[in-house]
């Protein structure tokens, strides 16, 4: 479904789970537009992801990641300590597991940002979650998006573009398809979806 402001698809939508998962293709926007929605709506609980990841310029851990190694990692894998996770461009990624239930218990709405992997995984293990894919205006504006951004390698930038390739054939799947053109406006759609 492509997302509009109108009350029934909003409406459609406000008695699914209070778990939403957002996806799209590395360098679409998916930070940007949390980072905004978290500034307007506090009462979101974003979860914290595990990575291998190094950490960028300016991020920090339990922050942005919670930057560890692969050996800890592996470890959070067999100890179930994990919701989902995924292998992406060379780096494990996951979502701590007791966070999530903590805050769905409490009765907060919860973001997770993940691959499409990850999203497939929360699929079958939470089916009432609302699944959102942000899509780019076109392959080449994900391109210069990811270029400009210049906080990852060539080699690093190929293989996201490669996978984005195959995300993006995935759109379909979500619940709601939301294009990042125009940031306020990609913004207002989220809104539309997210709140009840
Ligand atoms: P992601 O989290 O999906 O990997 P980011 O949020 O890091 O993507 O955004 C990638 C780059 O694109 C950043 O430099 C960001 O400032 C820029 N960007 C995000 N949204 C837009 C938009 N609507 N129009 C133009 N540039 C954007
Ligand atoms: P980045 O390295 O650009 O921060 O993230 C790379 C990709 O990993 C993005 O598509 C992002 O959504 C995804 N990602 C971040 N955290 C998780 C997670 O916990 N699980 C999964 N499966 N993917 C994640």
């Amino acid at each position: 479904m492509q997302v509009s402001n109108s009350t029934s698809q909003a409406n459609e939508h406000k008695f699914r789970g209070k778990l939403i998962v957002l996806t799209g293709p590395s360098g679409v926007g998916k930070g940007t537009l949390v980072q905004i929605l978290l500034q307007r709506h506090p009462e979101i609980y974003l979860s914290i992801s595990a990575t291998t990841r190094s950490p960028r310029p300016g991020e920090t851990s339990g922050e942005h990641y919670y930057f560890v190694s692969r050996t800890d990692f592996e470890k959070m894998i067999s100890d179930h300590y994990l919701l989902e996770w995924a292998e992406f461009a060379g780096n494990y990624y996951g979502t701590p597991r007791l966070p999530v239930e903590q805050q769905i218990a409490e009765g907060k709405t919860v973001l997770l940002e993940v691959e499409l992997d990850g999203a497939n995984q929360i699929y079958t293990s939470c089916p009432d979650a609302l699944r959102i894919f942000i899509l780019p205006p076109s392959f080449s504006a994900l391109e210069q998006r990811l270029r400009d951004r210049a906080t990852d390698s060539s080699s690093a930038i190929s293989s996201r573009l490669k996978r984005a390739q195959i995300e993006i054939a995935s759109a379909g799947d979500f619940d709601v398809q939301i294009t990042n053109d125009d940031l306020e406006t990609a913004l207002h759609q989220l809104e539309s979806v997210i709140l009840p």
